[in-house]
């Protein structure tokens, strides 16, 4: 522009004159040509040779706000007027009676209006919107000035290259949060997008340039894929003799952003990057049924998402926006917004309230009557912003098929589920392959877990392994009959080949410990694990959850009663034969100076395990408890009652190995990737030690863990907690009582 020589800038001044009445065209009344031609001729007049920070002649601006007016928002000729002289009395020395003696009261006080807002914008740093609504309210008895001004704002915005870093942040912020929201209020739908996405081009200017190259490169192909969705509409809309107009256009960038930012996805998941709009020209009679007609024509063609049908037709939005919305799955597996509406209706949308005048009573003629009406309106919807009653519709669910969910493969085939079908059940839905093998879910290109309940609309991608099996808490995720009952074969089927391979282990144990292969024998291992079967024997041995180790243990076992059983026999006659069970879950221990055949059982508050150092209390009527002579509890009982104190000692290191003993062990670290997995391969791999419990608490990068395990004796407890602490990230590593939280036992 600064380079521009005086001729140029003439002819485009003019250039940019005939456009604006171009644009005033539609709402020009007899004489209105004439006054537009004063009132700029008083601005070109009044700021004279002013420039703006651009280099631009200071005239462009207020002509460029009344085209706005104009052409955007369909303003009547007393808002061009204003427009166009809408900074002669804050920026010249043009006065408001000036402006009165020439356009009448009515321009001047929107004027008026115009100049107040400027000074409280002026002068207040950062407005909360709630008290700019208010100033707004005072101060524009007209509601021509918040438009006006709205258009004021748009063009500044356009021109914002030329501030300061500064300047554009603050006036960019201003805009998204004060006037944006006022154009999205006021229905002027154009205006607020563009609005939003200036604010972001300045705010954001790296995501902004991304968003709109990406968009500008994805072009060809959109459009491409809009003639290809739009083709089969097409055909039969013109069958039917619908005449119509199609427009596919890209979301704004700011929404754009918005969904990535809250979806946390790129641009490139970003699926509905664009509307297609179907324009039916039709009479204001008929427009209702004909909107629908559309639809079902394009639901002919595809499947719509039942939870996205937005009907502002029966019920317009507050702000007057009327139109049908329906999502659909498009081609590729794509879903697709479709707007239907009138031409009318959607000149309203794009222009707001100051269009539903134009068609108030079916001519598009131009009365101060019909004006004052919609400044009403517009006035009663400025002054109630809480009035939401019928913007809630947008978010109401429309819960057409409540026993049912509909969603979609990634390549767009519905399939319909029982209302609270999981993610696991979609997989066994599509084939039960597919299910069996199901490792995660992705709906909407988020991964879900297997339970994830779906929602009416969801797109859903099945992950699946071959090395994935199903379990048993699977059958808590599924609710289809379907599902419930192929994962119950497999698991099945999965149980009968691992119990054989058990039965083939224990098989070959019995020969190695030459014991003899029959049901009694089968029974005493079944009944030294405490399991309700056979079949549960061979499968826990199968799976691997009794291991070698384990089984030595129960065979040896069989011995050493049987060696026991011999001795407590020839003691028989003083009546106190340890039965074999009891003899089952003690490991042998010397009560020194007492004789073996004392009951005795182990203290729960300190667990003690081959190694530790134990003694004994005799309790009334529940026999010799053993403690750990650094039992807390143990302690107190010492000094309290010596007397009833015995002293006790582990019998062998030999015959401990055959038993295992709960231990708990506390630990504390660093929380990092696997750490779990690594203590557990320690634990059961390295050690095979039996591992009841293990629970990790995580907190801001550090973690808390506890185990119970099936410890052999100190020894081995201590070759453990040596392991383990060496993994990286282990601070601390230490064993703790198993029932530390029990009352003190006083008995
Ligand atoms: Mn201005």
């Amino acid at each position: 522009m600064q380079s521009m020589d005086a001729e140029s800038e003439k002819k485009l001044l003019i250039k940019e004159y005939r456009n604006l009445l171009k644009a005033c065209r539609p709402n020009m009344e007899k004489g209105d040509k004439s006054l537009i031609r004063q009132a700029f001729n008083m601005a070109l007049e009044a700021h004279s040779n002013m420039r703006r920070k651009s280099g631009e002649l200071y005239i462009f601006h207020p002509l460029s706000v009344a085209t706005i007016c104009a052409r955007d928002i369909g303003l009547d000729t007393t808002s061009i007027i204003c427009a166009l002289l809408h900074d002669i009395v804050e920026d010249t020395d043009v006065s408001l009676e000036d402006i009165e003696g020439h356009f009448g009261p009515k321009v001047a006080n929107i004027i008026d209006g115009l100049t107040k807002i400027s000074g409280v914008e002026g002068k207040t740093k950062s407005m909360q919107a709630e008290n700019f609504r208010k100033i707004l309210l005072t101060l524009a008895e007209d509601v021509r000035v918040i438009l006006i001004k709205l258009a004021d704002r748009l063009h500044n915005m356009r021109t914002l290259d030329s501030m300061t870093r500064t300047a554009q942040l603050k006036i960019a912020s201003e805009t998204m949060v004060l006037f944006a929201p006022l154009a999205h209020r006021l229905g002027l739908y154009s205006i607020k997008s563009e609005l939003e996405d200036l604010s972001l081009k300045f705010t954001e200017p790296a995501i902004y340039k991304e968003i709109a190259t990406k968009l500008q490169e994805t072009k060809q192909q959109r459009n491409k894929y809009i003639r290809r969705f739009m083709f089969p509409i097409e055909e039969t809309l013109d069958g039917q003799g619908v005449i119509y107009d199609i427009k596919g256009r890209p979301k704004s960038i700011y929404s754009i952003y918005n969904k990535m930012k809250k979806q946390n996805i790129p641009f490139e998941e970003v699926y509905d990057l664009f509307a297609i709009r179907i324009i039916i020209d039709t009479g204001i009679e008929v427009e209702k049924s004909d909107c629908w007609k559309v639809y079902s024509i394009v639901t002919d063609h595809y499947t719509p998402n039942p939870e996205r049908l937005r009907d502002w037709i029966s019920v317009p939005k507050s702000n007057g926006y009327e139109s049908l919305h329906t999502t659909v799955m498009g081609p590729l597996g794509r879903w697709v917004e479709v707007q239907i509406r009138s031409l009318r209706m959607d000149e309203i949308a794009e222009r707001g309230y100051a269009a539903h005048w134009k068609y108030k009573d079916g001519a598009a003629s131009v009365s101060d009557k019909n004006t004052e009406d919609w400044i009403v309106k517009i006035r009663e919807s400025l002054e109630n912003p809480e009035s939401n009653a019928i913007d809630f519709l947008d978010d109401f669910k429309l819960n057409f098929f409540s026993d049912e969910v509909y969603v979609f493969t990634p390549k767009g085939d519905l399939y319909t589920l029982p209302a609270n079908a999981t993610a696991l059940d979609f997989a066994f839905e599509i084939h039960t392959q597919v299910g069996v093998q199901c490792l995660g879910a992705k709906v909407n290109h988020k991964l879900v877990p297997l339970s994830y309940k779906l929602k009416n609309g969801d797109q859903i991608e099945i992950i699946t392994s071959k090395k994935q099996n199903p379990t048993e808490d699977w059958l808590n995720y599924v609710v289809t009959a379907k599902a419930k009952s192929k994962i119950k074969t497999t698991l099945k089927e999965e149980r009968r080949k691992i119990s054989l391979d058990g039965k083939e282990i224990l098989i070959r144990k019995f020969r190695a410990a030459s014991l003899p292969w029959n049901n009694e024998n089968v029974n005493r291992v079944v009944n030294y694990f405490k399991l309700p079967g056979s079949s549960d024997l061979y499968y826990n041995i199968g799976v691997g959850k009794l291991d070698k180790s384990a089984l030595n243990n129960a065979l040896n076992f069989f011995e050493t009663a049987e060696k026991l059983h011999a001795k407590t026999n020839t003691k028989s006659n003083n009546g106190k034969v340890p039965s074999g069970n009891i003899i089952q879950n003690k490991p042998d221990l010397v009560i020194v100076g007492e004789n073996l055949d004392l009951d005795y059982s182990f203290a729960r508050c300190c667990n003690a395990i081959p190694g530790d150092d134990i003694f004994g209390f005799i309790t009334i009527g529940d026999g010799i408890k053993i403690h750990r002579t650094n039992c807390p509890n143990g302690m107190r009982l010492m000094s309290n009652y010596g007397y009833r104190i015995i002293r006790a000692k582990w019998a062998s290191n030999q015959i401990s190995e055959f038993k295992t003993f709960p231990v708990g062990i506390k630990m504390t670290g660093i929380d990092s990737m696997g750490i779990v997995s690594k203590i557990t391969d320690i634990i059961s791999k390295e050690l095979q030690v039996n591992m009841q419990s293990l629970t990790i608490y995580s907190n801001a990068g550090a973690f808390e863990g506890s185990i119970i395990l099936f410890i052999y004796d100190t020894l081995h407890l201590d070759e453990l907690i040596k392991k383990i602490k060496k993994l990286p990230g282990m601070d601390s590593v230490n064993r703790f009582q198993v029932e530390e939280k029990l009352p003190l036992i006083t008995n």
